[in-house]
């Protein structure tokens, strides 16, 4: 059974993705495994577990056998928000901020907001980089009154340059620098550069009557960033088992580290110790691409599809889309429907609406540098993208039983043939 207090302490340890990368790697080397460099290829095929840091995103792996296959599940550790970009302003000081992926502009306003993230600053050796998490509640974005908008509840557009920009104190004499230094007990001018974000101060809570939902910041998709974790770390591999959580989903996983850079493919290549090997293994390989699904709205069941939308606390959703924008085929859910049933794991269905064109995700841009068998699947929440997100308690817990018995599972492909041992 996961525990529902360790994710919320993670979430709440989490507001950045570095942060989120962070919390992993001290997870992973608390259960005995050992941190290698890109630069050390030798030390990925020693059999032993290890993880690998590249920029923001992480890859673990474990298991000793070169025989089998890798069993892959990658998600992603950033989120809807609000880059920030300067301080401005004189009656009032503001953050000057710039959208980061799709996020819903008014989930943001009128609440207590902070801002974490990393900073370069000054170092002997040159120039070092510290996570930052400011950790109060130092900012709000203010909405405007009613008796200044009378038609506000007709639908409201908002502007990121002109209506979303908070408030940070009175007067105009606080810059970002002061803050960061303050915060790192260092002189303004060591801060070099920074890449920081706002994040919500709300912390996760479990609501409903039975206490049956999770309200909470980023769980798109730290939810699956977390049980993935956890049932990688308590799995034992039958072959090789890779966790891979990826920066950059948000914006298109085109950087260096996201899921369209070489990151997993290069990992993959050294732990098989050779281009002969990486192919071999590679036919034995799967990948599960693990992110939040829609649930069907409540106040608003016709815009999802009507036969294939899911229900919260209905099991793991596998997501279908007919132009691949998902993963899934049938031979891959054949795959994995039969993992979730060894598990015990209720299982259900996504499709978009055929009129509505819905989100993609790391899955299919993984798959063009690592192409393995690979399904798509996700918890079912709502309000995907607002600053504060709602899913079942029991999800989490289907999530982690599935991955737990994916991690402890090899596959062999012969033909049509497929063996899941
Ligand atoms: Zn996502």
């Amino acid at each position: 059974m996961i525990n529902t207090e360790k994710f919320f302490e993670f979430i709440k340890k989490s507001p950045s993705q570095y942060h989120v990368t962070e919390e992993i790697k001290n997870a992973l080397l608390e259960k005995g495994f050992t941190e290698i460099s890109e630069r050390d290829t030798r030390a990925f095929s020693d059999g032993g577990k290890h993880f690998v840091i590249r920029d923001s995103s992480i890859i673990a792996f474990s298991g000793s056998s070169r025989d089998s296959g890798f069993m892959i599940c990658a998600s992603h550790n950033d989120s809807p928000t609000f880059k920030v970009k300067n301080t401005r302003g004189e009656k009032y000081a503001s953050l000057a901020v710039e959208p980061y992926g799709g996020l819903i502009y008014y989930s943001w306003l009128d609440r207590p907001l902070s801002i974490a993230g990393r900073v370069g600053v000054e170092a002997d050796s040159g120039a070092e980089m510290k996570l930052v998490n400011i950790d109060r509640d130092i900012a709000v974005i203010p909405s405007v009154a009613i008796h200044m908008n009378r038609t506000v509840n007709d639908g409201v557009k908002l502007n990121p340059a002109k209506d979303m920009l908070p408030i940070i104190a009175l007067g105009g004499s606080c810059t970002l620098a002061d803050i960061i230094a303050e915060h790192l007990e260092i002189n303004p001018d060591e801060v070099i550069s920074h890449d920081l974000y706002l994040y919500l101060r709300e912390e996760p809570r479990i609501i409903g009557n039975n206490g049956e939902l999770i309200l909470s910041p980023r769980l798109d998709d730290l939810s699956s960033v977390f049980a993935s974790t956890e049932a990688f770390i308590s799995a034992k591999p039958k072959g090789v088992n890779v966790l891979a959580v990826f920066d950059n989903e948000e914006v298109g996983s085109s950087t260096k580290q996201g899921a369209a850079s070489t990151f997993l493919h290069d990992t993959l290549l050294r732990i098989a110790g050779s281009e002969e090997k990486y192919l071999e293994m590679l036919t034995d390989s799967f990948l599960v691409s693990a992110d939040n699904a829609h649930a069907a709205h409540p106040n608003h069941p016709e815009l999802s599809d009507p036969d294939n939308s899911p229900l919260l606390d209905g099991g793991v959703v596998i997501k279908y889309n007919a132009n691949q924008k998902y993963t899934t085929d049938a031979r891959s859910d054949a795959i994995f429907r039969t993992v979730c049933k060894r598990a015990g794991v209720k299982v259900q269905t996504y499709t978009n609406r055929a009129d509505l064109p819905g989100g993609s995700t790391l899955g299919q841009i993984a798959g063009t540098k690592v192409s393995v068998p690979a399904v798509d699947i996700g918890i079912a929440q709502l309000a995907m993208h607002s600053s504060n997100e709602t899913m079942a308690l029991k999800d989490l817990d289907s999530m982690y039983q599935a991955l737990l018995e994916f991690y402890s599972t090899k596959i062999h492909n012969e033909g049509k043939s497929i063996k899941i041992i």
